[in-house]
């Protein structure tokens, strides 16, 4: 076995409860048996025999949940305020960017997120150091930068083309269906295990709105038809308009990230294709109140933007982010309702406006405060994120054959959503069957 120096061959966790995550009833009083990195056995404790060599792990009366999954970070290493964010998070050399994402990355696993999937450069390269073991963190599902067209949500005007191909790391400029299918051969080559695609503007800045459609229905078919070809591959799709969504769903992406336009049809649309909803609700519900300058808190802009007279929030004020955020709220309500199924993820994006691993306990959080029941919260941090990453007939649950990605949580994780969004409360975190994290410090 190749990385066996620090792991024994078999950990029994002793006297759990076990949430399966799939809404059943716990099993109490139990041992988990993990022999080799995976879930070996789930047995009532009065059918537990001791057997040498296993390390036995008195956990009476803690819980055991899957390791937690964020579908949506970007691990990219910049640091922004919200007056400089253009700027902040490309400006920095890439090394430096790099080795902060590092952080990021292992910041979430402490926060009880065992699996990540990372749209940016950065993603790519550090999936093969965790994997080595060589330093303790997450398994990132990697997507490698989003294609996005030249001007679009993922590429950044306010610099030179040349500058941001040479220092951006969430989007690959990609126009027309044949540099599509050659940026996602690119991607597939350096490693990714999923395609992101930019599909509707973002209101970053004033030509970048929400409503506007950014690829054609043939180029958006152009990617995901390559990216379907490589068996296993994800496609993710950044959509937040009605059209948007509705395009992406007829192309037949797997994930649609925001979407927080639903009406009726299109969310029984989505149900019935099987679409997965990222709704990234902490963010998209409280971005307009958060992050952005509204009248009478106006930053004069980098420098003067090439579409003068389009200012996305000019005349607008605060009951325009309530509205906003109201009307987000009830998408995610109506797909809910619909039986869309819904996975978490955080969009948490840089330091410090939104803190890793923090950000995505807000989001696990939202969703409660949204209508999901802490138990409907719980799959979808774990068992729907595992198939909006690809990754659900290896990690997900707590089953017999499954990686044993865990936690041991104090407290019973399905009485409030603030016993998981609470790190302090998670005693034992395990990757692939290794102790790694233990009272919030790496065991290594
Ligand atoms: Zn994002």
């Amino acid at each position: 076995m190749l990385y066996s120096i620090h792991r024994p061959e078999r950990t029994a966790l002793i006297g759990v409860n076990v949430l399966d995550a799939r809404g059943g009833d716990p099993v109490r009083d139990a041992v988990l048996v993990i022999e080799d990195g995976r879930i070996a056995e789930i047995l009532a404790r009065t059918h537990y025999t001791t057997r040498p060599g296993t390390e036995e792990l008195q956990l009476q009366g803690m819980w055991v949940t899957p390791g937690l999954i964020d579908a949506h970070v970007h691990l990219a290493g910049g640091r922004a305020g919200i007056d400089d964010q253009e700027l902040g998070v490309i400006a920095e050399n890439r090394t430096v960017r790099a080795i902060r994402a590092v952080c990021e990355a292992q910041t979430l696993l402490k926060h009880g997120f065992t699996t990540v999937r990372d749209v940016s450069w950065n993603g790519l390269y550090l999936k093969r150091v965790f994997f080595e073991q060589k330093l303790p963190g997450p398994k990132v599902i990697a997507c490698g930068p989003g294609l996005t067209r030249t001007g679009g949500h993922g590429d950044l005007f306010q610099f030179t083309p040349d500058y941001v191909r040479e220092n951006g790391v969430f989007g690959l400029v990609a126009d027309g269906e044949q540099e599509i299918v050659k940026a996602v051969r690119y991607l597939l080559r350096e490693g990714a295990d999923a395609i992101k695609i930019f599909l509707s503007g973002g209101d970053n800045w004033p030509h970048d709105r929400n409503g506007d459609i950014q690829y054609s229905a043939r180029e958006l078919a152009a990617a995901v038809e390559e990216a379907h070809r490589q068996t296993g591959t994800i496609v993710m799709c950044h959509a937040e308009s009605r059209e948007a969504i509705a395009m992406a769903v007829e192309a037949g992406v797997d994930t649609i990230e925001h979407g927080e336009d639903l009406d009726a049809d299109l969310a029984k649309t989505m149900a019935d294709a099987g679409t997965i909803l990222v709704p990234t609700l902490q963010l998209i519900a409280n971005w307009h109140r958060d992050f952005m300058p509204l009248d009478g808190d106006r930053r004069p802009p980098l420098r003067p933007d090439a579409f003068l007279y389009r200012d996305l929030y000019q005349g607008r004020d605060a009951s325009f982010a309530d509205d906003y955020s109201g009307s987000a709220v009830r998408s995610f309500q109506l797909a809910l309702e619909s039986g869309v199924k819904i996975a978490l993820g955080s969009d948490t994006v840089y330091e410090p406006l939104t803190p890793f691993g923090e950000y995505s306990a807000l989001e696990f959080r939202a969703l409660v405060e949204a209508g999901m029941t802490v138990r409907q919260a719980i799959t979808a941090a774990t068992v729907v994120s595992s198939e909006a990453v690809g990754m659900s007939h290896v990690i997900g649950t707590v089953e017999v054959g499954k990686q044993a990605d865990l936690l041991v949580v104090r407290a019973d994780p399905t009485t409030s959503a603030d016993v998981l969004a609470d790190a302090s409360n998670i005693h034992l975190i395990f990757c692939d069957g290794r102790l790694t994290v233990k009272d919030g410090k790496f065991e290594w």
